[in-house]
């Protein structure tokens, strides 16, 4: 027994070596019989044979036991040829068993042998074991045994491929669905994280474009998320443009996932296209779970980040079930605070980054429940704008910040600007021009004296209405800037024929988690916007590094934490006599 088991552990180790050089570059045969004699016997007779071109190694098990500790080390054995009749008369048929109901080896072919006839299992134990022989060690004469094993070994390579097809995704070339859920079968870890990636508007670049081009474009993704994630990370194709990563929570997490979008990708080896996604991720405890609860809350959680936070990541939580729940009394807690007035303004400065002065301020929505808790806009805008209660609410700001801009007449000169975000639903709003244009007025605030901030997203929906809606805001005088500039798919062709006043730089490229090394993104659209004759403006300063960088690259104006967070009336009026001091 203690050779036998030194001859294993040498049969082993052998293979696992050859399994990280060269896959495959030998077919791996195990040989279960309780007598060393067949064992001996059988490599003799096979003994410098190839099949396939490719030599036969051989695994030694001497009992149905061992057999099964040399099968759960070894993944790559084409073919066991099996003695029935060891520890007991059905010791082999047992181990059969047990390879295809526990071990669920089903590629595995099985060549069953027997030293006397009689012990022959029935016509549908081989059907439903998938036994590809059967013979008594008598009929397994050199030839007879070569033929059968060049049988079960082309019969294993057929299944090898099939399963290539079946878990291999052909057009971008990363494992599947079925390859992910095997993974989170087979490999499920604590600390570990999947994370479904899904690219945002993808169908318009299908549709826009052409589906070959939408083809070039899962490709490039493919490959810098291979490139860039190491071996410990499992990266899957799930769906169409949905990717999913598998692996510890330090390699899969959102900060990595932004970066892998911070650089524009490049398509068909010449286009470079910018993308954004939006991802759900799902951390796994100690609880093993089904493969497929695993992706479904990981479904769960992009599901929600689609719907709250697009371009961005969710983690999955166990309440998110509830969250739609949630949603409709979120809904109806703001239909409340609109109408009770609980509803709030606070105002960010714009400053001109050489004189330091500052030209007027953005007005950000905060929203504060009756227990106390602020909800950021970024989660309770996009929920109120499903409902269409962000038209009301956006009347509301619209009202709101004319009325501050009159009142800061005092404190400032002509030229300041109120800022004021308009969402995509209140802009394509039949009425909204007309409603915008009697609120300017009833207001007593110039026209010049106002800027409307919009999304990229606006000007892919719906170009017309875009233009026609400028024209007559521009007309009153109203500046018109471009939000969150160069997360979206902005065609350069929708700018030069739009006239719009100027740019806004998203924060994210000038101080968000993948700012590092981008702000030649910032850049490039400065120098894009002086070709257009655009003005720029940088929101999320934070350094003074920052702002020197974006003045030495011709930005004009900036807003951000440098110069001051958002602040409600009061606090900001104080903040500009003490800032103007300066
Ligand atoms: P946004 O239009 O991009 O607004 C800028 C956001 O950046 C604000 O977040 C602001 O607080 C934040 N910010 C400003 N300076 C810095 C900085 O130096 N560093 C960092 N990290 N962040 C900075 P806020 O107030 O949470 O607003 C989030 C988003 O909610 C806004 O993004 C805007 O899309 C939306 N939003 C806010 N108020 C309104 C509104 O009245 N109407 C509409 N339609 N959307 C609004
Ligand atoms: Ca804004
Ligand atoms: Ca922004």
């Amino acid at each position: 027994m203690a050779e036998h088991q030194d001859e294993l552990v040498q049969f082993i180790e052998a293979d696992q070596i050859s399994e990280t050089a060269q896959p495959d570059s030998f077919w791996s045969i195990l040989l279960v019989d309780d007598e060393p004699d067949v064992h001996a016997a059988t490599c003799l007779a096979l003994k410098n044979l190839t099949i396939e071109g490719r030599p036969l190694h051989f695994l030694h098990a001497y009992s149905a036991k061992e057999a099964k500790e040399v099968l759960a080390k070894s993944n790559n054995v084409a073919v066991a040829i099996i003695d029935v009749v060891m520890e007991t008369d059905e010791a082999g048929l047992q181990l059969v068993r047990h390879i295809r109901q526990e071990m669920q080896l089903y590629n595995l072919r099985i060549i069953l042998r027997t030293g006397q006839p009689g012990y022959a299992p029935e016509i549908d134990t081989i059907q439903k074991y998938d036994i590809n022989d059967y013979r008594t060690k008598t009929e397994l004469t050199q030839t007879r045994l070569y033929t059968s094993l060049t049988i079960a070994i082309r019969s294993y390579s057929l299944f090898k491929q099939i399963e290539v097809l079946a878990y291999q995704d052909s057009l971008v070339n990363l494992p599947n669905r079925n390859a992910m859920l095997e993974e989170l079968t087979k490999h499920q870890q604590a600390n570990h994280a999947i994370a479904l990636i899904d690219l945002d508007n993808f169908s318009d670049i299908n549709s826009i474009i052409d589906d070959s081009f939408g083809d070039a474009v899962l490709i490039s993704v493919a490959q810098r998320l291979r490139q860039n994630f190491s071996e410990h990370t499992f990266i899957a194709r799930l769906g169409s443009d949905l990717f999913g990563l598998y692996g510890p929570t330090e390699e899969v997490n959102p900060d990595n996932i932004y970066a892998e979008f911070a650089e524009p990708f490049l398509v068909n080896n010449t286009e470079s296209l910018r993308l954004s996604a939006t991802t759900g991720l799902a951390i796994l405890g100690s609880k093993q779970l089904a493969a497929a609860e695993v992706l479904k809350n990981a479904g769960a959680a992009l599901k929600q980040a689609k719907r709250l936070v697009r371009g961005k990541a969710v983690y999955f939580k166990k309440e998110q079930s509830h969250a739609a729940r949630d949603r409709i009394k979120m809904l109806n807690m703001l239909r409340h605070s609109l109408s009770e007035q609980h509803l709030n303004l606070y105002f960010q400065p714009f400053v001109q980054l050489d004189t330091k002065k500052v030209i007027g301020a953005e007005c950000l929505l905060r929203w504060q429940t009756p227990d106390g808790n602020f909800i950021p806009p970024d989660i309770f805008i996009p929920i109120a704008e499903q409902s269409g209660l962000m038209i009301a609410i956006g009347e509301w700001v619209v009202r709101t910040a004319l009325n501050w801009r009159k009142r800061m007449d005092e404190h400032v000169d002509n030229g300041f600007k109120v800022a004021i975000n308009i969402s995509q639903v209140q802009f394509t709003e039949p009425s909204f021009v007309d409603n915008f244009l009697i609120l300017l007025q009833e207001s007593g605030v110039q026209g010049n004296q106002v800027e409307l901030e919009l999304t990229e997203s606006v000007a892919i929906e719906s170009f017309e209405l875009l233009e026609t809606n400028l024209k007559q805001l521009q007309a009153a005088g109203v500046h018109i800037s471009m939000d969150d500039f160069g997360t979206g798919y902005s065609s350069l062709s929708v700018l030069q024929n739009l006239k719009l006043n100027r740019l806004k730089i998203d924060r994210s490229f000038i101080s968000g988690p993948m700012a590092t090394g981008n702000f030649d993104m910032a850049k490039t659209i400065i120098t894009m916007a002086d070709h257009l004759d655009l003005k720029t403006i940088a929101e999320g300063i934070e350094t003074e590094e920052q702002c020197q960088a974006l003045l030495a690259a011709g930005c004009q104006d900036g807003q951000g934490y440098l110069f001051s967070k958002p602040l409600p009336e009061a606090l900001f009026i104080q903040w500009l006599h003490e800032f103007e001091q300066l």
